[in-house]
């Protein structure tokens, strides 16, 4: 079954001439761990953000496991209970440690705080942060705080999880090592995964490759 399912999918940005996406089908599996490559600027983001309903088409069709998704849904609440998101910025909030970060998204939630600073904890700890929980992101280095993103994205056990150039702000070893993490929690959690990169090393570790190039796939 598929996890998510684009249809005809065009994305016109309102101050630009170009479509950053023209007419673009695809399907993903459940389970699948999936990589977008191609050129700066070829709509690989834009793609991503489709997939994760942070942005709407306009025109064409998203499907999240098997509904179809309009503006009339709870369209936060999807989010936030079956999608996580890594940046290559990371994105934490900078005046809240490392376990204050990673329980933010359960905060809405119906876990009582005993449960949450549990998962946090636990989730901190299978990627090797159990003595950093109390640091707060400048006392991090970059891998680290991709760590900590990678367990906030995780926190509500999504089904989906998205991540945008998770490795750009790291050197190459370090860049493994959190593809290695990424791919490992994932897996574990048996959430898919789909990954920007323009990292042709990383890329070619994926179960499959999707190329686009002028907002269209040229390659799957
Ligand atoms: P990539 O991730 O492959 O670098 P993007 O999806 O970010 O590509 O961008 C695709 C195209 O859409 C580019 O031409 C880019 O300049 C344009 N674009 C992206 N985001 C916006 C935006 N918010 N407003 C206007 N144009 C945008
Ligand atoms: P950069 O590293 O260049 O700042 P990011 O990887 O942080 O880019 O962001 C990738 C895309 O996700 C961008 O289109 C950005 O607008 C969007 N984005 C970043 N943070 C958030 C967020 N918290 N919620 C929704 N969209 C976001």
């Amino acid at each position: 079954t598929n996890i998510v399912e684009i249809r005809n999918v065009s994305k016109h940005y309102a101050d630009g001439d170009v479509k950053a996406l023209d007419d673009v089908s695809l399907q993903i599996a459940k389970g699948e761990l999936v990589s977008i490559v191609g050129p700066s600027g070829c709509g690989k983001s834009t793609l991503l953000n489709m997939i994760g309903i942070l942005d709407r088409p306009t025109s064409g069709q998203v499907y999240f496991e098997g509904h179809r998704v309009d503006p009339s849904m709870n369209l936060d609440r999807l989010r936030s209970e079956k999608i996580g998101f890594v940046f290559q910025s990371f994105h934490l909030v900078p005046n809240l440690t490392a376990i204050e970060n990673v329980q933010l998204p359960m905060m809405p939630g119906k876990l009582p705080p005993s449960a949450r600073v549990a998962r946090a904890k636990a989730l901190l700890d299978s990627v090797g942060l159990s003595d950093r929980l109390n640091h707060r992101p400048a006392q991090l280095s970059n891998g680290q705080r991709q760590r900590v993103a990678i367990c906030r994205a995780l926190a509500n056990a999504p089904s989906l999880v998205l991540a945008d150039e998770p490795t750009g702000a790291l050197d190459s070893q370090g860049g493994r090592a959190i593809m290695d993490i990424l791919e490992t929690v994932c897996r574990d959690s048996t959430a898919t995964l789909v990954v920007v990169t323009h990292d042709k090393a990383l890329a070619d570790r994926s179960d499959r490759q999707i190329r686009l190039c002028d907002g269209k796939i040229v390659s799957d």
